[in-house]
């Protein structure tokens, strides 16, 4: 186990208790251990010994015991019993936004809710209104909330799916039984989020590859096996099919069952057009199937030119693929991660990264890359260690010795800085000029209505020293909605004060969302793939980010962290020659 993830076990503690209505010094003491072992910065193992020879401040012989099991042993009898101590849907509501332990354990006391559809028939019953603590408001929210979480939780992150599907896809291939084996569906074609893994294959024996895909290790729940298509549920609730396919189906299939619906539809009304017929089959001319064997030739026989899995949405791909099959050229290259040339968005122990600027510089340059921004909280973000000036001034220094002892490698004094309610920066003007580039993110205030909010960030890219609007919409993907934003004015005031937009590439935010970029790309706005970093490991979010940046059509040439430093260190200083 992870630190993190231990830490999530003391704080699951901490609420199963509260909901016992356990002594409130043991509750804290709990938390207050959470909070210690979720900010270990020594080996994991170390701190473990150490907190059991006593040697940790707030962690007790108790808690201490607790923790050492779940390192050793990955689970805790204590939390499974305290689990099973509840009515098995009661836990759920502690997943709804505003129910803590608190408010859950009046609502099954007073009220016997003990499930989702227990609170969510109470609220529309005006039942919660009676309670102290609740009002007709909170039931409004509550059942927003509850429609939210399960929408939520049969959706999976693109990461989560696209590292199980790796396995899987690995495990079948290894078997003498497979002979093709592709991924198709949203998965294929990038999609930030996923309800499941599809996977088509040909086989000389489907009965037996069948069975070898449902005996596949973490597979819970086999809901269906049959000769062409067998779903399984593996761990966490994740739905994998498998379609067998012949050898002569197999291009055909794999173009149906990438998708999009939308996409597919448009091309059996364009089949239909050429008097042929189209579907998971193949491509037919009166009831013969023609022999394509691949999805260009699929494609070609419809007068398009080959479409990238991750455009296949409906967004006026089709067009361009007549026009690019007329004139017989193809799609442009969409981008790729080894395009990257730097980091610049990243976080050190400055703030509340993980590792130190040193160990951060010198991870991104074995990974190849020729600068690294580092980009730490700004003073207002006390929460996370933000940057006083001094503190500011010591990192440049830092960095500027670094730099002598790395060239030509260069670490670029960045900030992350926090857009203020006003939408101004958060340094005065002094401490500004003295960066080489600024991020300037939304940290705090994420209830402003649309026009202020829009406000807010049109002050913040008219701020001369504004380089780049980091992850522009605050969405946590399967968590936090976006706030209320107008995108399109944002991008028209980006274009004009030349200010460049991410992509932020942390698996949770994917954020500006792809659906926006054939508009910022049109513009001329640079979107970097920025991995916001806030560890070594982090660095690796840059692969999810150019997945989702080719949904949106990015080339190389349209992505600032695409320049190498000699490029980029002279659009830095034309821009704030501007200034
Ligand atoms: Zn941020
Ligand atoms: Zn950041």
């Amino acid at each position: 186990m992870t630190s993190s993830e231990i830490a999530d076990n003391l704080e699951e503690i901490a609420t199963l208790l509260e909901l016992q209505g356990a002594n409130v010094f043991r509750i804290r003491a709990f938390n207050n251990a959470a909070r210690v072992v979720r900010s270990v910065e020594i080996e994991l193992s170390d701190f473990v010994e150490e907190a059991s020879a006593g040697k940790v401040k707030g962690i007790g012989p108790a808690i201490s015991e607790n923790i050492q099991v779940l390192f050793n042993e990955g689970e805790l009898p204590f939390l499974d019993e305290l689990r099973d101590s509840f009515p098995e849907g009661l836990l759920e509501l502690l997943n709804i936004p505003g129910l803590g332990a608190k408010k859950v354990k009046k609502l099954y006391e007073e009220l016997e809710i003990e499930s989702l559809s227990d609170l969510e028939e109470a609220c529309k019953n005006e039942k919660l209104s009676d309670l102290k603590g609740f009002s007709s408001k909170t039931e409004t929210n509550i059942l927003e909330s509850i429609e939210r979480y399960r929408k939520f939780s049969s959706q999976f992150l693109y990461r989560t799916a696209l590292e199980k599907s790796k396995e899987i896809l690995e495990y079948l291939s290894k078997s003498k039984l497979t002979g093709k084996v592709e991924l198709a569906g949203s998965l294929r074609r990038n999609k930030e989020v996923v309800k499941d893994i599809d996977i088509i294959a040909t086989s000389r024996s489907p009965v037996k590859l069948m069975e070898k895909f449902t005996s596949y290790p973490s597979v819970e729940k086999i809901v269906a096996e049959g000769e062409t298509k067998s779903s399984v549920i593996i761990e966490d609730g994740l739905g994998v099919d498998l379609r067998v396919v012949s050898e002569e189906e197999f291009a055909a299939a794999i173009l149906h069952f990438t998708g999009s619906k939308e996409h597919n539809t448009r091309l059996r009304s364009i089949a239909i057009k050429k008097g042929l017929k189209l579907n998971e089959y193949g491509l037919f001319k009166d009831d013969t199937a023609l022999s394509l064997d691949s999805e260009e030739a699929i494609y070609k026989e419809l007068g398009l030119a080959w479409v990238p899995p991750e455009l296949r949405e409906d967004r006026s791909e089709i067009e361009e693929a007549q026009r690019l099959l007329k004139k017989k050229s193809t799609f442009a290259r969409l981008i790729e991660v080894d395009d990257i040339k730097g980091i610049l968005h990243a976080h050190s122990t400055y703030s509340d990264g993980k590792h130190t600027l040193e160990q951060m510089a010198l991870a991104a340059k074995d990974l190849g890359f020729e600068y690294l921004g580092i980009t730490d909280h700004s003073q207002t973000a006390a929460y996370a260690g933000g940057l006083k000036p001094a503190a500011v001034k010591k990192q440049h220094k830092e960095i500027d010795e670094l730099n002598k002892k790395l060239a030509p490698f260069k670490i670029l004094k960045g900030i992350e800085s926090d857009i203020l309610a006003d939408g101004s920066l958060d340094y005065n003007e002094k401490v500004l000029e003295s960066f080489d580039f600024i991020i300037a993110s939304v940290h705090s205030q994420f209830n402003l209505d649309e026009s202020a909010m829009t406000k807010r960030f049109i002050n913040a890219i008219k701020n001369p020293y504004t380089t780049i609007i980091g992850h522009p919409t605050g969405r946590l993907l399967l968590k936090r909605e976006a706030y209320a934003l107008n995108i399109p004015e944002i991008l028209s005031a980006a274009k004009e004060y030349g200010v460049s937009i991410e992509l932020n590439a942390n698996p949770r935010r994917l954020d500006l969302d792809w659906r926006y970029l054939s508009q910022a790309r049109k513009l001329g706005i640079s979107i970097p793939i920025n991995p916001d970093a806030h560890s070594i490991e982090g660095m690796q979010n840059i692969a999810y980010g150019v997945k989702v940046a080719r949904k949106g059509g990015l080339t190389k040439d349209e992505s600032l962290c695409c320049m190498n430093l000699n490029s980029l260190e002279k659009f830095l200083d034309a821009r704030r020659n501007d200034s």
